[in-house]
């Protein structure tokens, strides 16, 4: 069975084609500039990498084009399009609506639509990227995958905010949370390498990249999480905030005379660790050798490694105890000072970090980082969402 994953933003459309026979990625690529001009598509398969300039107006052209470059006679890897059995799409918000994936209907669409106030930035091209593949491609089967859908298991202590309860069942305001596709696959991959059914263990994931997220994966559900209503709750980001007392919000608005988008906008753009350097939102900037010196730099890297800690710490106790503990995404996969500062004096709870394995880590496989004699397990593991899509839609298109 091929499948094509599709994870399509506003101007921009990752895809991968995968044969699951295997689960192997066949080809991959990224259109840029979509509803731009400059279009541009760069497409990876047979171990080169191809690039098609071209102006994509809609989500409908880049489709086009991506099926173009799949089935081109010189870079393509399909004879024709009708060797694409499924097409699974990544949808960023499921509300309450969905805690689990589910087939493309009218109706999934007309709920993700919906949801549209919950993830202005984000469903709207989620959806464009369905919509056009239905043009383009006619009736092969679509399913869609939710980043809020792992999360669906938190009890309400752990969903609630401490505001009236009307607004949240009038206006569906609570945590959500999100990265849900990672968090399940790591925490899955972990419960395999320590050789245990994952329904017996409580496992801490660590999605650290651009955006991060925190879970709780108790016997293999998600019972907490750092991202809320919205992916600005939680750890400082590459440039998101993360919790700030809201009441400094207001005070805020007023120093710099900001409207309420522009203050949203300093939140989820200007902040972070982009806030905090100075100079980049970027972790391989802030902690290549040079830029370390920078006592900013260095801080901002500082704040974030403690709040992760302080969040392994708060879902320990709220599992009532912790057996391993997984860093993923280009933050956590790449960078051992981080996976140190967070878990490196973390003995109060069980954990031993080896420097060695630690700061030796291989690249792009399951790593087990802590000491032989460690109580709790810490892993390094390369997550993979797009495998996780490809997977939900196998299973629901069979
Ligand atoms: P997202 O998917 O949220 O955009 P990623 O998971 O790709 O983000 O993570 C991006 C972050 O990971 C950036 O801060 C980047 O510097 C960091 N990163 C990626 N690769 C490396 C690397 N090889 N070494 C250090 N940091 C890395």
């Amino acid at each position: 069975m091929k499948i094509l994953v599709i994870n399509a933003g506003s101007s921009s459309l990752k895809y991968q084609l995968i044969d699951m026979n295997g689960e192997k990625v066949i080809a991959k690529g990224l259109c840029e500039r979509i509803t731009i001009d400059n279009g541009r598509l760069t497409h990876k398969a047979n171990g080169k990498e191809y690039v098609f300039n071209q102006d994509m107006p809609t989500h409908k052209e880049a489709i086009e084009l991506v099926l173009k470059a799949l089935t081109d006679a010189d870079c393509g890897v399909l004879k024709s399009m009708s060797e694409i059995d499924a097409v699974g799409h990544r949808m960023v918000h499921g509300g309450e609506d969905y805690n689990t994936s589910v087939i493309a209907t009218d109706e999934v669409i007309k709920v993700c639509r919906d949801n549209i106030e919950l993830a202005p930035l984000h469903n709207p091209a989620n959806i464009m990227g369905i919509e056009a593949c239905r043009a383009v491609m006619g009736d092969v089967k679509q399913v869609v995958v939710f980043d809020t859908a792992f999360h669906a298991t938190m009890k309400p202590e752990a969903f609630l905010y401490g505001i009236p309860y009307e607004d949240y069942t009038n206006y569906r305001v609570r945590k959500y949370g999100f990265h849900g596709t990672s968090h399940m696959f790591v925490a899955g991959q972990a419960a395999e390498a320590m050789g245990k059914p994952i329904e017996e263990l409580k496992i801490i994931t660590c999605h650290l990249g651009n955006g991060s997220s925190i879970a709780a994966v108790e016997c293999g559900k998600s019972v907490e999480t750092s991202m809320g209503f919205t992916p600005l709750e939680g750890l400082p980001m590459g440039t998101r905030s993360g919790n700030i007392d809201p009441a400094a919000i207001e005070y805020l608005m007023n120093k710099h005379h900001f409207t309420i988008s522009e203050m949203v906008q300093y939140l989820n753009k200007k902040s972070g660790m982009l806030g905090i350097s100075g100079t980049s939102s970027d972790f391989r900037d802030l902690t290549e050798k040079d830029a370390f010196d920078n006592p900013r730099n260095k801080l901002a890297v500082e704040i974030f490694a403690y709040r992760v800690k302080k969040y392994i710490g708060e879902y320990t106790a709220a599992m009532n105890g912790v057996d391993a503990i997984v860093f993923t995404a280009g933050v956590g996969e790449n960078t051992p000072y981080v996976r140190e500062m967070a878990c490196g004096s973390l003995q109060c709870l069980g954990v031993e970090l080896d420097d060695e394995k630690n700061y030796n880590c291989p690249r792009g496989q399951v790593v087990e980082i802590s000491k032989e004699e460690s109580y709790v397990k810490v892993f390094v593991i390369p997550t993979n969402e797009e495998l996780v899509i490809a997977r939900e839609t196998m299973r629901l298109c069979k």
